[in-house]
């Protein structure tokens, strides 16, 4: 365990860098499509159990180039994570929180026998390599640079069992706003056939393998008209997450009438993510003098309903890195619509759409906040 400990780990001064010599034409903003187009470049750095980190490599975006037989291929040793560079109005380029990313990967990949590294030396280089790519950062409202680290075992094997090397890889896709011609509510499908994660399991937990078994069920829900699935769990149905956004709801209590915002705890079911955490804390602060309470607790689909067919479901929203907050119209369960509390003709509540101001307000830089880094 002495000689693990003692090898390097990831170096931001030994950095290399390569220039790309046919740089890309940068897309109209109106154009961009989520993930589709990557900026000129990539930053890889290798590793190996007998020598650890080696030296970070910024190269021109290129291919892979990988035996058939690489563990990544056939047992998933793949995570990853999801954060954005932002432009604000004077210019300057900012990260948000991206210690929780950091801290995020090291326990997803830990938990697939991935080499961990240093999140403060990963950070400083994707802050080199968004500064690098800056001309591929929009700076317009709702605009921002996608930024997508990878981790993937690269051993030639078909034995199972630790990767012996690794590529820890980023690439950037420059998005657009997730809701280009303002809010849409979505509608959600409450799903319990099908089971995203569940104790003991890795949902909590960024990897690609959690990914792919949700397509066909939110396949089935598109086909019977809702966005997403509304991931229940157990007997009791316990409402867990929304599609990749974690879940809000804000109510109104039976008896009291107090005003409760509450989402599903972090009881290894669910992805604990940075929008969720931020909104959570910006609850308490905000609307907390308001008078609501916030409590992160498991509820149940029927409380839901209950709620709902009492009146007192005020608004609930899904949150996540993409859309930072997405307001919901309805959620389909046991045959019926469930009613989130919003009125014909509106697209949003008036929590929601705060929330998603302040969130902007940190990243975009229009109030300093010790959240938004900047670059
Ligand atoms: N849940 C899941 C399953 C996700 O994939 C994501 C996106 N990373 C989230 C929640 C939201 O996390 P974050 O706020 O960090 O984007």
């Amino acid at each position: 365990e002495d000689a693990i400990a003692k090898l390097p780990n990831i170096d931001p001064d030994a950095l290399s860098i390569t220039k790309t010599t046919t740089p890309k034409e940068l897309l109209p903003p109106e154009e961009l499509v989520f993930g589709r187009t990557f900026t000129d470049h990539m930053l890889s750095i290798e590793w190996t159990a007998s020598e650890g980190w080696l030296r970070p490599r910024i190269t021109p975006y290129q291919n892979l180039s990988l035996d058939p037989a690489t563990c990544v291929f056939h047992y998933a040793f793949e995570a990853f994570e999801g954060m954005k560079a932002y432009k604000s109005p004077n210019g300057d380029l900012r990260l948000f929180r991206p210690d929780r990313n950091m801290r995020r990967f090291n326990r997803s990949v830990e938990r697939i026998a991935l080499p961990t590294f240093d999140g403060k030396a990963l950070t400083e280089l994707i802050s080199r390599f968004v500064r690098m790519e800056e001309r591929f950062v929009p700076s317009s409202r709702g605009y921002s640079l996608y930024l997508r680290p990878t981790l993937i075992g690269t051993q030639r094997t078909l034995g199972v069992g630790p990767p012996g090397s690794a590529l820890l890889y980023l690439i950037a896709s420059p998005v657009g706003p997730y809701y280009p011609t303002g809010f849409k509510a979505i509608s959600l499908a409450a799903t319990s056939n099908a089971v995203r994660a569940w104790p003991g399991g890795v949902g909590d937990r960024k990897l690609g393998a959690n990914y792919a078994p949700c397509i066909v069920p939110q396949l089935e829900a598109a086909k019977r008209g809702y966005h997403q699935n509304l991931w229940l769990f157990g007997e009791e149905e316990i409402v867990t997450e929304a599609g990749t956004m974690n879940f809000f709801v804000c109510l109104r209590e039976k008896g009291t009438g107090k005003k409760m915002m509450w989402t599903a705890p972090l009881d290894g079911t669910i992805l604990e993510g940075v929008i969720r955490e931020s909104v959570l804390e910006l609850a308490r602060e905000n609307l907390g003098p308001e008078g609501w309470e916030v409590e992160e607790k498991n509820y149940t689909m029927r409380d839901l309903a209950e709620a709902a067919d009492e009146g007192r479901l005020i608004e609930a929203f899904g949150t996540g890195t993409a859309a930072v907050v997405s307001p919901v119209r309805k959620i389909n369960w046991r045959g019926r619509d469930v009613d989130c509390g919003l009125k014909a003709g509106e697209e949003v509540g008036e929590v929601t759409n705060r929330m998603k101001g302040w969130i902007e307000g940190i990243q975009y830089g229009d109030v300093e906040h010790r959240w938004s880094v900047k670059l």
